[in-house]
């Protein structure tokens, strides 16, 4: 069992003010593989204390060196980078090729797209009299989610590193290990004392001290909308700066005029993927009502496909979901769908058959569900898909808008301009326009097939 029960302050692996262990669940076999500490506000003191002092220097450096930074990173992580793997899918149950081709790899792109970027930015620019200077803001807080948990952390420390800010990161305690290891990359690279530190914890504390803390000068958290909240509440009296991304509940819109049957299928394994713990997953599956026949078989046939086990194993789909209370939770949620009255196509609650530990769930289609259910308004982060029949464009599109999230969309038909149409009416962040940098086609397209364990130089996964 590994000991990951230190905090990295100031350039050093530090122990906890005070002892607080946690453990670190492998949801594959529910066996207990590591120990963090939870830390408090007097480990978040230090830390911020520490990177308060770094950034006197560290805002001043040149973009050359912030350049030379981030390459021995990228050396760094990419000599690490199948232990970065095995590691995400030990620590949340994410297949091992799924690990390799987009979670670690996730990780790496951001670096590369961070350097690529700093290369040609303008940090300042002549705007008629004025000068326009982008400057570092200072102390970032950095709070992190488990589901894409390297990714994450990636795409808020390379920008941070990149513009000269320095940082405290809390990974997520639910999968904290990639994080420890992400943390000696960043030691291995030679980042300067105080400039990248990390403190575990859970939200209500060290997240809470982060949002709060005076030196924070900007909040960057992921996660869940609830606790979204809690941290734009907290960093209000200090006047932070607080950038969000929360949850989804995702709107494909599949048109009369799309191949139901393709639309459906890459529909449902998009959903699936990550064991449908991905906050841009399409969920809400729209589909023509004369077409619901249809899109039923293609759906079922798909979820079906999906084999479900051993992360490490070859030949599997997808692995458990990454905790006891998201398993809990999804078991919760599918029995809410069937008594509300929604259509099991397959799946169900319970474990596939066959398997009778780790938080593993059947892949799960309902049809015929009303966008005023329950498993239509709440995230669900499993793979449960829910198919609503609509009249026309305007019932889709009214049905689409028709949820408090606003993450992403997706829409498909024959016709990419009418596809558009549909899409800019959409209320989301982003549209995927006929399957454009869905996560099938980010795995797909841009990752490409690879020899297992080398390491690729894909896009970053923005927003999964
Ligand atoms: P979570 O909100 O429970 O936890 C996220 C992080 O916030 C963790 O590090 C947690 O410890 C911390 N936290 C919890 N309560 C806090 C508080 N009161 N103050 C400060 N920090 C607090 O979310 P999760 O379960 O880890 O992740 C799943 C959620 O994240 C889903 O809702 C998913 O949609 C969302 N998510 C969004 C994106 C995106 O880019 N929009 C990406 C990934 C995940």
């Amino acid at each position: 069992m590994k000991d990951c029960r230190e905090f990295y302050i100031d350039g050093k692996w530090v122990r906890p003010t005070e002892p607080r262990d946690f453990p670190v669940v492998n949801p594959a076999t529910e066996a207990r593989i590591a120990t963090i500490s939870l830390g408090s506000r007097a480990d978040v003191d230090k830390a911020v204390a520490a990177a308060k002092k770094a950034f006197a220097s560290y805002g001043e450096t040149t973009v050359e060196q912030r350049l030379a930074l981030l390459q021995r990173i990228i050396e760094v992580y990419q000599s690490k980078y199948e232990e970065m793997a095995t590691t995400i899918s030990e620590e949340m149950g994410a297949p091992l090729w799924l690990s390799r081709a987009a979670q670690a790899a996730a990780g790496l792109g951001h670096f590369f797209e961070m350097a690529k970027l700093l290369g040609s930015f303008k940090f300042e620019e002549l705007k008629g009299s004025t000068l326009m200077r982008k400057e570092p803001i200072g102390v970032c807080g950095l709070i992190t989610p488990w589901n894409w948990p390297v990714n994450q952390i990636a795409c808020k420390v390379a920008p941070a590193l990149a513009a000269g800010c320095t940082m405290v990161l809390k990974p997520s305690e639910i999968a904290p290990l990639s994080g420890y290891l992400f943390t000696q990359i960043m030691h291995e690279a030679g980042v300067p004392p105080g400039v990248f530190n990390m403190v575990n914890g859970d939200g209500p504390t060290v997240g809470a001290a982060i949002s709060s803390h005076p030196d924070v000068d900007m909040v960057s958290f992921t996660g869940s909308t609830r606790a979204g909240v809690a941290v734009a509440t907290a960093a209000a009296p200090t006047v932070k700066r607080v950038t969000q991304e929360l949850g989804g509940k995702s709107a494909n819109i599949i048109l009369d005029d799309a191949d139901v049957e393709q639309a459906v299928m890459a529909g449902v394994q998009s959903c699936v993927l990550n064991t449908g713990q991905s906050c841009n997953a399409p969920t809400r599956m729209l589909i023509p009502r004369s077409k619901m026949a249809e899109a039923i078989a293609a759906a079922k046939r798909a979820a079906d496909a999906v084999t479900v086990g051993d992360p490490s194993a070859d030949g599997i789909t997808i692995g458990p979901l990454a905790s006891e209370a998201q398993f809990e939770k999804v078991q919760r949620l599918i029995k809410k769908g069937m008594e509300e009255g929604a259509e099991l196509v397959t799946g169900g609650p319970g474990r596939p058959d066959g398997i009778s530990k780790g938080y593993f769930v059947r892949p799960t289609v309902f049809a015929n569900v009303r966008n005023d259910m329950t498993i239509a308004r709440e995230e669900i982060f499993g793979p449960v898909l829910s198919i609503i029949p609509y009249q026309d464009e305007n019932d889709a599109v009214r049905i689409a808008n028709d949820t408090p999230y606003g993450l992403s969309g997706y829409v498909t038909s024959g016709n990419i301009e009418r596809a558009r149409r549909v899409a800019r009416r959409i209320r989301s962040g982003n549209v995927h326009v006929n399957g454009a940098r869905g996560l099938r086609g980010a795995l797909t397209r841009e990752c490409g097939p690879r020899e297992p364990g080398s390491a690729p130089r894909p896009r970053p996964t923005r927003a999964p």
